[in-house]
């Protein structure tokens, strides 16, 4: 089957989800460049969803990623078409276009308040986020108003010492009031610029992405 067949059938999926998802409470969001979606990402949303038993987790890649401007990111239509072949197979995840269809910087915030309007009132939205990302948010657009009105999940990520994170974590608690959750998850030392380098050094990327993803890399000569 070719690749514009498997999107498309990924996205009917999804379209069919999306309805029977109007009685969801919980759902996060993991926001990122997948610049490719690998294992890393993956396994912490699907360890999030089943310890906070959510009711789903949507996958934004985003359009503009403000901290990468200046930076070489593949084409967003790339990064969608690896985030729904990462993603078809789990019933709880979606990818959402918000971001990419939109032509400004993707900030969080704008999002965030765009998801609240989609969604009820009754919905509660958690943002998902490794270790890195959480010891950042100081430097994201209007932290203050954005770690109210969603929770965060932040999942450990190697490379990044425990003690120093939980310090993060609790400064960021008090100054702001903040909703945020810790969440050990095995340690996965994955990266997409380790999948990117890897490829342009014809290295393996086997076991590191979903194999529809390491194919849809290699069919489209991505990272060369
Ligand atoms: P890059 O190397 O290009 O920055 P990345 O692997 O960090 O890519 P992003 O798309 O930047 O992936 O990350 C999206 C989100 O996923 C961020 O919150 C990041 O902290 C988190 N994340 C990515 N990889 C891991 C991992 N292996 N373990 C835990 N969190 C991760
Ligand atoms: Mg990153």
């Amino acid at each position: 089957m070719d690749i514009e067949t498997i999107i498309k059938q990924a996205e009917k999926k999804q379209n069919e989800i999306y309805k029977k998802s109007e009685k969801m409470e919980k759902i996060a969001v993991m926001g990122g460049t997948f610049d490719p979606i690998h294992h890393g990402h993956l396994v912490i949303a699907e360890q999030i969803r089943c310890e906070y038993n959510l009711d789903k987790v949507i996958f934004i890649p985003a359009g503009i990623p403000p901290h990468k401007t200046g930076l070489p990111v593949s084409d967003s239509k790339h990064r969608y078409a690896m985030a729904l072949l990462a993603t078809v197979t789990n019933p709880y995840f979606e990818v959402s276009k918000i971001e990419i269809e939109d032509a400004s910087i993707s900030y969080t915030i704008h999002t965030i308040k765009k998801l609240k309007q989609i969604y009820k009132d009754n919905t509660e939205l958690f943002f998902i986020t490794g270790a890195d990302a959480i010891c950042d948010i100081e430097t994201w657009k209007d932290v203050d108003e954005l770690l109210h009105i969603c929770h965060f999940i932040a999942a450990t990520r190697p490379g990044l010492e425990s003690p120093f994170v939980d310090r993060k974590i609790k400064e960021l608690q008090k100054k702001y009031k903040a909703d945020i959750y810790q969440m050990d998850v095995p340690a996965l030392a994955i990266s997409s610029t380790d999948i990117r380098r890897r490829v342009t050094q014809n290295q393996s990327i086997k076991y590191l992405v979903p194999e529809s993803v390491e194919y849809y890399i290699y069919k489209n000569g991505l990272y060369r």
